[in-house]
């Protein structure tokens, strides 16, 4: 599976809303393969991944809030000590994911900007 580094987070506190009906039935989807096989390989990316693909915002091969998501992408890496193309089992970068942003004072740092972050600052990481 293909994932953006800030996409790490996202699916941990995914509570089952989103932009619209087919992103919110692709992203359950996405989230239930990855908790029935916690050993999927990710390859993190720095575009567009398999979470995008559902998503009204994915404008050809970019998203439409590009330099938005790009500071989150960014920001995770740097956290997180991640890099687009690294690859690891599913389990072990959502728990760095975790330990180091959902955990710490950088949740907010990171989130504080997304439309989300209050929903997700009360979503236990699952
Ligand atoms: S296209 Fe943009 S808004 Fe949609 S899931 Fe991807 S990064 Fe998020
Ligand atoms: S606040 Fe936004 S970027 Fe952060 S985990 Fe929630 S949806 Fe993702």
């Amino acid at each position: 599976m293909k994932l953006r580094p800030h996409h790490l987070l996202c699916i941990q506190k995914f509570t089952g809303k989103g932009y619209d009906a087919a992103f919110t039935a692709h992203m359950t989807a996405v989230c239930a393969a990855l908790h029935d096989r916690p050993d999927t390989s990710v390859t993190l990316t720095a575009g567009c991944d398999d979470v995008c693909a559902a998503c009204p915002h994915k404008a050809g091969a970019e998203c439409d809030t590009a330099e938005k998501v790009q500071a989150l992408d960014r920001a995770v890496s740097e956290h997180c000590a991640l890099q687009a193309g690294m690859t690891a089992d599913w389990t072990s970068l959502k728990n760095i994911a975790s330990a180091k942003i959902f955990h710490t004072d950088a949740f907010a740092a990171v989130c504080g900007g997304c439309q989300w972050y209050g929903l997700c600052r009360e979503t236990e990481e699952s």
